[in-house]
Parts: structure tokens; sequence; C-alpha cells
């Protein structure tokens, strides 16, 4: 395997410094093992005019749902769920959610993303796409309990749990899992507090939705007396390892209780905006001291899954939600996007050192979007987008090379998926 040498790029360090640099990785470790100048390797990959920045972290997906990108747009969420989405759900084959999940990966490779969080069904079939195409993910089986007997709820979440303990550690590593049950509100608490010990015990994170919007938020007020993670954390919820999708609507002290157990935030702008869900309160979660990370939701919500586009939106909208310039800075928005997200998935990734997973992407700087370059930083922000990507590299592992995928076949992934979603359409018909 030997070592690679990204060559001739600039490099976006840890503390958002950019100095002209060659990064060397090896590839039996998946490790950068140096950066500085003039490094020799076994082979080479050109970062000349270039920027090399880590690669990027989509901490919240359901990647399968780039099947339904564009059927179901402009409805409130509860709508959009219970009328369009779950009823095409209910229609999905282990191979459509091979296909659309390939789909998936290949646009992430193509937009620079390297590790993912994804919640969603026929997982197995999940796995075997990730260990494909090269990526890092944490992966979990989104139980549901919510309209099923007593019987089918608890094999429900048995399911999830099996799941996360047979792939655990799984594609030489790069596959992570977690217990993930659905929400608060589409997940009994009798399960929650039955099989969230389990999942504790076997070492797992749990990953859930939470206070994504206000009618999500009231039925819980109502029913246990108090605010959804008070809740959450009486159900032994929220540990430090866990991470929570949206995060919407947050009392005061719902923020200091995430910020004391350490407990993960996926920030997930677009999705939240689309769904008219509401501004998360990112700059106050910042400043009280919780992990941050960006997520893009299901294609269906959003409608991709290019992380840049995540950047941006996270900047411009909270500084909507805190009636303020200066919050969510692109510095702010880099970190949520690289070492935020990387530390809320678990992963050693997320920053271009020494020691750290080679995981990372090398944009081209020569558009005239790019153009002129005073602060690099604010770029990758406000100004770049997926498809300025030309290397995305994972594990050591070149995932594309000049804008050609190497892992997967993208031309056959298309017209797989295609088939796929028609074919899925044409049997929720
Ligand atoms: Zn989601």
């Amino acid at each position: 395997m030997g070592t690679l040498v990204v060559k001739d790029g600039r490099v976006l360090r840890p503390d958002g410094s950019i100095d002209r640099a060659d990064v060397r990785i090896d590839r039996t470790a998946g490790r950068i093992d140096a950066i500085g100048a003039d490094l020799f390797g076994d082979d080479h990959l050109d970062a000349s005019g270039g920027l090399v920045v880590p690669g990027l972290v989509n901490a919240h997906t359901h990647v399968a749902m780039t099947l339904l990108r564009g059927v179901a747009d402009d409805k409130p969420l509860q709508a959009w769920l219970e009328e369009d989405i779950w009823p095409l759900e209910a229609h999905l084959t282990p191979s459509a959610v091979r296909a659309g999940t390939e789909l998936g990966l290949v646009e992430m490779i193509r937009s620079g993303t390297t590790a993912f969080a994804d919640m969603y069904f026929h997982m197995p079939e999940v796995v075997a796409a990730v260990e494909k195409s090269g990526l890092r993910a944490r992966l979990g089986y989104g139980s549901i309990t919510v309209g099923k007997d007593a019987d089918a709820a608890r094999q429900e979440c048995r399911d999830g749990l099996a799941f996360a303990r047979e792939y655990d550690g799984a594609a030489d590593g790069r596959i992570r899992t977690a217990f993930m049950p659905h929400s608060l509100t589409t997940v009994g608490e009798q399960f929650l507090r039955e099989f969230v010990p389990e999942a504790r015990a076997a070492d797992l994170p749990v990953h859930l939705h939470a206070n994504e919007n206000r009618e999500e938020v009231a039925p819980i007020v109502e029913e246990h007396g108090q605010r959804p993670l008070a809740y959450a954390a009486d159900c032994g919820l929220l540990d430090a390892d866990d991470f929570l999708a949206h995060a919407v609507h947050l009392a005061d002290g719902e923020i200091d209780l995430l910020a004391e157990r350490g407990t993960g935030v996926v920030h997930c702008p677009a999705s939240n905006m689309k769904l008219a869900s509401g501004m998360a309160p990112v700059q106050r979660l910042l400043d009280a001291g919780v992990p941050v990370a960006l997520g893009t939701d299901g294609a269906a919500s959003n409608n991709d899954l290019d992380v840049f586009g995540e950047m941006r939106d996270a900047a411009l909208v909270g500084k909507l939600a805190a009636d303020d310039a200066s919050a969510v800075d692109a510095q702010s928005a880099v970190e949520m996007a690289t070492a935020g997200g990387a530390d809320v998935l678990g992963f050693e990734s997320g920053r271009i050192e020494a020691g750290a997973n080679a995981d990372l992407a090398v944009l081209d700087l020569d558009a005239p979007h790019l153009t002129p370059q005073h602060d690099l930083v604010s770029h990758l922000v406000y100004a770049a987008r997926g498809s300025d990507v030309r290397h995305t590299v994972c594990d050591g592992q070149v995932l594309m090379a000049d804008r050609e995928v190497q892992t997967l076949d993208a031309d056959a992934v298309r017209e797989r998926a295609i088939s796929e979603a028609t074919a899925l359409l044409d049997r929720a018909a």
C-alpha cells in the first residue's frame, strides 16, 4: 500500500490557517503521517492550484431517500411525512435502498463528503454500499414503535440493536453503528426505558430526532409534563456519545442540559427551512459549548446531499436566528462541517494533522465564483459548492480523482437509481 502524497496544494489547518504544504498519507494505516514542504511518497495526487480541506461530515441523513428527491415539496413536516413520505417508504425493498444509497454515496463523494450518519431501513444494504464506496459511516436502523402492538414494537427495537451489534466495526472499522430510535414521539416511553439500557450495555451511542418542530414538542410536554430533553434524559438518553438531529425548539434549560451532558446536536438548516420547522439557536448552542455538527437530512427535504450548501445555510440562518450578522461566522460553519461533525460521530477525522484519519478533499480554486481569493475560509462557506471538489480521499483511499469516482460506477449507479425510483412510485400507486 505504501504512501500517498497530496502534492502542491494549500492546506486548511485545524486552527483555520492556510499554508502551502504537501500532505503525506500512510495508506496502510489510513492516517495522515506528515504535513510539510517537498514530501515524497510512493504515489502522488496533484493538488496544485487547489485547497486541501478535511473531508466534510454529513452527520444526519437518510441516504436512500435520494429516490424520493422531488416527489413531494412545499408541505409542512407532518403532512409531508403522513401523506407522501411514509406511504412511499412502506414500498421500499432492499434493492431500492441499495440503489438509492449508492446514488447518495456517489453524490457525497463528488461533493467532498467522507463521513456520514445514516438512519434508515434495510440497513445491511447500506453496509454493503458503504463498504464498496470507501466512505466512513455511523449507521443505524430507524426503530419506530408508534402504531404497532407491543410485540411488534419490541421487535422493532430488537432489530435496531441486533443490526448495531452485528455491524459495528465492519468495513475494516470504517463502519460504526448506533441504536437509532426514530424520535421521542415515534418510539414509546416503555420501549426507550427497556432498550436504551441495552444500547448502553453494548457500548452503542444513541441517535434520534428531537425538538424538530413545535407540533412535535407540544405533545411531549402535554403527556409527560416536562420539556422533551428533560424527558429524554429521564429515559436514559443524552449521554456524551449520543447525538440529536435538529434540536430547533429548545428552552434555555435544554441547552444547558445538552452542554452538561456533552450530547451532540446535528443542525440541518436546509431541511428546517424547507419544512418551515424553525431556526435552531446555533450560536447559543456553540456559546454554551454544545458539540454541533451539520447534516443535510434526507434528499426529500433538502433536496441534495451537498454539505457545502449546509455550511452556507447554517451561516445564513444562524445570523437570522440570532438577529446578529456576526453569529455563526465562516470559521464556525467550517468547524461544524469538519472536526465538529467528526467528533459528534466519534471519528478521528475532520482535521488535516499528523495522526488523524486520512479523510480529505481537494477543491479547485480557479472558478470565477472563487475569484479573487482574499479569504478561502469565507469562500468555503459562502461561495464554494460540491462541484468544485477535484479529489476525495477517505481512510487513505482515493475515492474520486479528477472528478472520476473510483469505487463505484457512477453512470450505472444513476441508471439503477432511476429504475428503482420509477418502480417504487409504480408500486405505491
Ligand atoms: Zn431526519
